[in-house]
């Protein structure tokens, strides 16, 4: 991919025409967030300037036009990600929300003492922790999938692991923390092959790739739209028609309901009946934006092109002395958990920043993987399709800074 193309799809991207610390921006971090085109943010604008109104209330045009363009929002990401219907989608906070709505709306009411829920060691602690709740309160076991020193899944325990009581298995697509690509074609199958329904936490899976959740053939499907150059606190949970219209609301409101009296309620259609509130509609408009700014890119193209930035990138951190990465993966996303030896990655990250590159530090929230590792942090590099060479040459360079600051 030619460098003027990088350069053009880097240009929609406004950030990047600030300064940090005085130096041009090179950022790492698309795993936490991706940065957010024009057409994004002039959506938002153009919406509480010209649009502002709720949705599914008033007979006005403003509330007509917030409505059309709110649903046009559901349809777009609904074929984008291959559902069958828009009622499948349900717009969410993020991945977070998703899967708790997931664990309080359909398997709350199926979840006996002794029944299972099955997870894995390298999951975001989004994907544990509202199981591991859910699990304590009815007495359920929550059974995780070891990981192996590549930082892959061990498959050859899952067949056992997958037992009669398994209510619910679900299993990242792409580790945040280590990069590894899950075999979702497997994990869904051998699922199936038990009976058992698969959620899928796609938090990392469309800023790397694309998704078809009916060809997956998945149960559950989450999303976050700013992982996806979409605004933050928005994200889509999709659940199979058929399973959707079993779940309970958990939680109550306006425009989740038909009729409401003191003695009974009934809900609304699906997927209202799970959004109870005013939505973030301006939100939803502009993720909408972004979906078709995506879809003019030509994104296959710009993922091959990533996947050689990261290989750059790799063989760049790896002739400096003392990096250490954490998990090789055979298949992986453009994310890579590193350490330096006798720095602690805060320091690393710290003296980055000075050069305005951000990368993450921390135990991304996956403690459970730093534990496996046996370190407390780890530095994240995480490549998007606008990053470029002169980023990891600015990375590698502030890794040697920090060397010579305490060597
Ligand atoms: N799962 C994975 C794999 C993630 O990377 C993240 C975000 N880092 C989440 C879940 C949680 O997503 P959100 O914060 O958007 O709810």
């Amino acid at each position: 991919m030619s460098v003027d193309i990088v350069k053009s799809v880097r240009d929609c991207f406004p950030i990047f025409k600030n300064k940090i610390n005085g130096k041009s921006l090179s950022y790492l971090d698309n795993a936490a967030i991706t940065q957010v085109p024009d057409v994004m943010i002039s959506s938002l604008d153009n919406f509480y300037r010209n649009i502002n109104a709720n949705v599914h209330r008033g007979a006005y045009s403003l509330s007509e036009l917030a409505t059309e363009k709110y649903e046009g929002t559901r349809i777009k990401i609904s074929k984008y990600i291959g559902a069958s219907d828009p009622s499948e989608c349900i717009f969410v906070k993020g991945t977070t929300e998703g899967i708790n709505l997931v664990s309080n709306s359909y398997l709350r009411p199926r979840l006996m003492p002794g029944d299972e829920v099955l997870i894995s060691y390298m999951e975001h602690h989004s994907n544990i922790v509202p199981w591991y709740l859910l699990c304590k309160e009815l007495k359920a076991k929550l059974k995780v999938i070891p990981i192996l020193q590549s930082g892959e899944l061990d498959y050859s325990v899952i067949p056992s692991l997958l037992t009669s009581r398994t209510k619910l298995f679900a299993i990242t697509h792409i580790s945040n923390s280590l990069g590894t690509v899950n075999d979702l074609k497997y994990l869904i199958n051998i699922s199936h092959s038990k009976n058992i329904p698969i959620l899928i936490d796609g938090a990392q899976s469309l800023s790397n790739g694309f998704i078809n959740v009916k060809e997956l053939d998945c149960d559950f499907y989450t999303l976050s739209s700013h992982k996806m150059f979409g605004p933050n606190g928005l994200g889509v949970l999709y659940v199979k028609k058929k399973i959707l219209e079993k779940m309970v609301p958990y939680q109550g409101g306006g425009d989740m309901i038909k009729q409401v009296s003191f003695s009974n309620i009934t809900w609304n259609d699906c997927p209202y009946k799970f959004e109870a509130g005013t939505p973030s509609i301006a939100n939803v408009v502009a993720f909408g934006e972004t979906i078709d700014f995506l879809k003019n890119l030509d994104l296959k193209s710009l993922f091959l092109y990533k996947k050689e930035l990261f290989d750059y990138a790799c063989s760049e951190l790896l002739k400096i002395p003392g990096v250490k990465f954490i998990g090789s993966p055979k298949h992986r996303a453009e994310i890579l958990s590193f350490i330096l030896e006798g720095i602690h990655p805060h320091d690393v990250g710290t003296i980055a920043n000075h050069y305005g590159v951000a990368v993450r530090t921390g135990h991304h929230c996956s403690m459970p993987v730093m534990d496996f590792f046996g370190v407390s942090s780890t530095v994240r590099m995480s490549l998007s399709i606008y990053n470029t060479e002169e980023d990891i040459s600015k990375l590698v360079y502030s890794i040697n800074k920090a060397k010579k600051v305490f060597f």
